[in-house]
């Protein structure tokens, strides 16, 4: 099995949309879905979106008399139409190509992750009798981010004849490829320009009505025979507001194809080093080279990517070998080299559709720990686009009455919180209102991120600069959010939500959120703790300054302290951590009973819902809670953290924490099963490999039935190389040394990777047995410090240090 490709054979119009998704090309800058170059959206088969990177709109809709605003991701203008038709008798109307209208004699796609490049190979009949193939290439350039380029190859096999080929760019498009959003408004785009130049060049500008970002693309379309030699067409123009097209004529000959290469440019106005983006994309386009001039640029920046990140496995897994390079392309395609300039977060599902807006949520926190091993400078960019709305969440917390800064459970275009305030539930029919902003735990994750980068680069200057700024700030906000219960002589935090989203109130409490949930009190006492060690790390000047700039005085100082070592933990069942205060008392979900009359009960919440009873009645959780601290923290960390705050916790008991919550868990996010594979990872790898797999087969298999289509989820996609390359191999940063301690599922002979650690490159080799450590020759970097198990070592550039793995060897 290939292990480079995805492949699909046959047209199937039911998995159309997913492959779409799976298929799609982008570059950092912008992504296109993988629709053929001849559909226009409709309702359930085709839907070519394009998302430019941070591309989002405000529209306001009437909900039950309500005017609602929510903030899109905006589907940009379609640059991929390029379709074709016979002439009959050489002259005269005939209708546009149309997959539906002809018989499918092949049909093949291909996405080839090492190249970047999407291919369509199919032959058809038509009613005439007519044979005609379609072969088309597909790529957005990784190494020139605003251009992208189709070659479609066309043959008439027993037929020859005159034809037209239609090449355009269309702004006419709407945001439709959700279809629980398609009550709201969905409109971003006006018109603004379009036309076409002397030379033949194309170009279309768009401006998003709310955010008014400009938005041009530009055209050129060329066509050559066989021997590559350039065929003159006559073609006409069609010029309509936030339309463009091109009709060229041409004669095929039987079995003597002709290419045609349509070559685009993509601009915005909040490009770096440009001065408009109708001019900066029209003249791009004429510079442009050839298809395999823009292909040759493309593998070159590609192949040096996958030698950052390639994640290499024995041979016997391909399949998960394919998967999880699929993964990590698009990963690379949401974030890259090309977003470094760019003001933009990781988004929960991809630049790849219109699920969940295109918004930034929690999910960095599963993204990051992979980039911050390869690509540390993406999760810097990445960050500040973080600290950048530090202003925004300074004025959150101040309208929710807190100090300091509450960053948003979902953040867009300026960091204000845009999660929605009301949502459909499908299976009822009811718009409901949405609680899921209780979500403050999103602020944990920015504070662990913060740490983890500075962790894995020992980037001072980030933390100096920004990173310091943003765990004070978070601290504050957690400070006064929590009270002191004077009963228990410790902290509290009321009124928030974990990240099992079921559970968004107590049942019969007349009171917004929840008390005390464990993972956001823990953690809590964990950021206080880093914030601490990062004040104390700075350089006395510059803490002076930053405790000048945030008024931070020393009884603020030992608040912090103090909240580190005293915030409350709700148990029930003698050591079972209780996911908030009162979880203990709550009905047990009768599982078995549910599955059986609902087959699929992943989204326990709309199940209940529509029966008018409510998740938040049991023992249930959509995705790991507790769990969460276990996947983030190795054991030895986690009796710690517990042991600082007063609690005893031992192996014993939080195996003990594993097993109940897995049971009372339904996995109704992608998430979740990361975080089983994980915390199962080293006393049931059974369990933790079968968790593996779901997590794995999340998007590729479509599992939750539905919503890979509307975009990928890249959490669960970073995850699962990130599963590999640290839970599998037990890979830790902690005190400034980097840990292994693998313990590789049985159903993997060896896994190899590069990780960058303090500046250096490490190849590293696991099976089994065995572990090799190659820091790579010729690096500038002082040597770094390694630990195997618990033995240290030092390690220069160009000395490989290998371990047998039951006893280091020198
Ligand atoms: C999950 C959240 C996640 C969000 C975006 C939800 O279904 O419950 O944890 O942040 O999706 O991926």
């Amino acid at each position: 099995m290939p292990t480079w490709t995805l492949v699909y054979q046959g047209f199937k119009p039911e998995e159309e949309r997913l492959r779409e998704a799976l298929c799609v090309l982008g570059n950092g800058y912008f992504c296109t879905r993988a629709a053929a170059e001849w559909v226009d959206a409709d309702e359930n088969t085709h839907y070519p979106g394009t998302y430019v990177a941070g591309g989002y709109n405000r529209l306001i809709t009437e909900i039950s008399g309500r005017p609602v605003e929510n903030e899109d991701l905006v589907n940009m203008p379609n640059w991929l139409c390029l379709t074709f038709r016979i002439l009959e008798n050489g002259a005269g109307e005939a209708e546009w190509f149309d997959l539906a209208k002809v018989e499918i004699l092949s049909y093949r796609q291909e996405l080839d992750v090492r190249e970047g490049l999407l291919t369509r190979t199919l032959k058809v009949r038509d009613g005439k009798g007519r044979e005609t193939s379609l072969n088309s290439r597909r790529l957005v350039s990784m190494a020139k981010p605003h251009h992208a380029a189709i070659e479609m190859t066309l043959t008439a096999h027993n037929w020859s004849g005159r034809i037209q080929v239609r090449s355009a760019l269309d702004g006419r498009v709407v945001n439709y490829g959700v279809a629980r959003y398609r009550e709201l408004n969905s409109k971003h785009l006006v018109p603004q320009d379009s036309g076409f130049e002397e030379d033949g060049r194309i170009y279309l500008q768009v401006e998003t009505s709310q955010s008014g970002l400009k938005v041009a693309e530009a055209a050129r379309t060329r066509f050559y025979d066989e021997s590559g030699a350039l065929i003159d067409t006559s073609y006409e123009t069609v010029v309509e507001p936030g339309y463009v097209a091109q009709i060229h004529t041409l004669d095929l000959g039987e079995e003597n194809p002709v290419s045609v290469e349509k070559s685009v440019t993509l601009f915005t106005s909040r490009d770096r080093a440009t001065s408009h983006p109708l001019s900066e994309a029209i003249e791009a386009i004429g510079r442009n080279g050839s298809f395999d001039d823009l292909l040759h640029d493309h593998k070159v920046a590609w192949k040096q990517l996958w030698r950052r990140c390639d994640v290499v496995l024995d041979q016997k897994r391909e399949r998960v070998q394919m998967i999880l390079r699929v993964h990590i392309f698009h990963l690379l395609q949401t974030a890259s080299r090309n977003s470094i300039d760019l003001d933009v977060g990781i988004p929960a599902r991809g630049w790849h559709g219109e699920a969940y807006r295109g918004h930034i949520f929690w999910d960095e926190l599963f993204i990051f720990p992979f980039l911050n091993n390869n690509l540390p400078e993406l999760t810097h960019s990445l960050l500040r686009y973080r600290h950048r709305r530090l202003d925004e969440a300074r004025a959150g917390a101040a309208e929710a009455g807190y100090r300091g800064a509450m960053f948003p459970w979902q953040s867009g275009a300026n960091g204000r919180e845009e999660t929605q305030s009301m949502h459909l539930n499908p299976k009822s029919g009811r718009w409901l209102p949405d609680l899921s902003r209780n979500q403050r735990h999103v602020n944990i994750a920015i504070s662990y991120n913060v740490w983890k980068y500075w962790q894995a680069t020992g980037n001072d200057g980030f933390m100096s600069v920004f990173g310091a700024e943003l765990l004070f700030e978070i601290c504050r906000f957690w400070a006064s959010i929590a009270h002191f219960n004077p009963d228990r002589k410790r902290y509290e935090i009321h009124g928030v939500m974990g990240p099992d989203e079921y559970h968004e109130e107590f049942p019969g409490r007349d009171e917004v959120g929840l008390r005390n949930n464990a993972y956001t009190n823990v953690m809590v006492a964990w950021s206080m703790d880093a914030a601490l060690k990062a004040l104390d790390s700075l350089l006395p000047y510059r803490r002076e300054e930053l405790r000048e700039t945030l008024d931070l005085d020393d009884e603020e100082i030992s608040l912090w302290a103090d909240m580190s070592r005293r915030m409350y933990v709700p148990f029930h069942d003698e050591a079972i951590v209780s996911q908030f205060e009162g979880y203990g008392e709550l009905k047990e979900f009768d599982w078995e009973g549910y599955a059986e009359k609902y087959g699929n009960i992943a989204r326990l919440d709309r199940i209940l819902e529509a029966e008018g009873d409510s998740a938040n009645n049991y023992k249930l959780s959509k995705q790991a809670d507790v769990l969460m601290l276990f996947y983030l923290f190795s054991e030895d960390e986690v009796i710690r953290i517990f042991e600082q705050l007063g609690y005893e916790v031992d192996p014993e008991g939080i195996r003990r924490n594993i097993e109940y919550y897995a049971a009372r868990t339904s996995h109704g996010s992608t998430l979740s099963n990361l975080v089983m594979s994980a915390v199962t990872s080293r006393y049931d790898r059974e369990s933790s490999w079968t968790a593996f797999c779901k997590a794995l087969e999340s998007d590729i298999s479509d599992v939750q039935g539905g919503t890979t289509a509307e975009g990928i989820h890249l959490g669960a996609m970073a995850g699962t190389v990130d599963l590999v390359q640290r839970v599998y191999t037990g890979l830790e940063i902690r005190d400034g040394i980097l840990f292994f301690n693998p313990r590789l599922p049985p159903q993997l002979g060896s896994i190899e990777f590069a990780v960058r650690f303090h500046g250096m490159w490490l190849d590293v080799r696991v099976t089994g047995t065995d572990l090799s450590i190659s820091p790579r020759a010729e690096q500038r970097t002082e040597p770094v410090k390694i630990g195997v198990v618990d033995k240290v070592f030092f390690l220069k550039p160009g000395y490989k240090r290998a371990f047998k793995l039951d006893q280091p060897l020198e």
